[in-house]
């Protein structure tokens, strides 16, 4: 049975789409979006619009940026001859906010899951190899704590070792199988400074 008019009907199911939206939360938001002021909406909207055509990935390392180059990529301020490795750019995010890492990223849009049928090849791994050609001093592995973080970490040592280029990976003392954006910065940073070599 249809309690509601069909365009609401179409905008609570288009929001529960979202992640982490269940029908409940879609309902409230809908009901929300219909008593905003008409200009509000509008701007939501547009934002929207804005932000799917405007954002794309940084050409050299996968994050989500305006430009071709995000500014971390651009800055000469960064030491580019240290890469961090993370899963995605709200890891990065995370990291960025202890205002401590000067050097740069490497986002990988994922880990490594055998049960999720997702493999080396799914995720941005040979463009980071294709970055160690590169003047690269330290890869610091910061993937998750989660399985498929782990394995990630094992994998892309196995293939950086060889190279010499030195492997590092942040210290335990990160939550098993917590995302890095929940935990706080100061732990981020003694993660970061307790590092350990591969
Ligand atoms: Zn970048």
């Amino acid at each position: 049975m249809n309690y509601y008019s069909s365009q609401i009907s179409s905008l609570i199911e288009e929001l529960s789409r979202l992640p982490g939206i269940g029908p409940k939360s879609a309902q409230r938001l809908a009901f929300h979006i219909i008593n905003m002021p008409k200009d509000q909406v509008e701007k939501l909207s547009a934002t929207i619009m804005e932000a799917k055509n405007k954002v794309c990935y940084c050409r050299n390392c996968w994050t989500l940026t305006d430009h071709e180059l995000c500014p971390i990529c651009a800055s000469e301020k960064r030491d580019h001859s240290t890469i961090m490795v993370v899963e995605n750019s709200r890891d990065l995010a995370a990291y960025e906010k202890t205002g401590k890492f000067d050097g740069v990223y490497h986002v990988l849009h994922g880990a490594i899951s055998p049960m999720l049928g997702i493999g080396p090849g799914d995720i941005k791994l040979k463009e980071l190899m294709e970055r160690l050609q590169g003047d690269v001093k330290e890869l610091i592995l910061a993937t998750n704590s989660s399985l498929e973080g782990e394995t990630t970490a094992m994998y892309i040592t196995k293939l950086v070792k060889p190279t010499g280029i030195k492997v590092s990976k942040i210290a335990s003392g990160v939550p098993v199988g917590g995302d890095l954006e929940y935990i706080d910065e100061v732990t981020l940073l003694r993660a970061l400074e307790g590092r350990v070599e591969l």
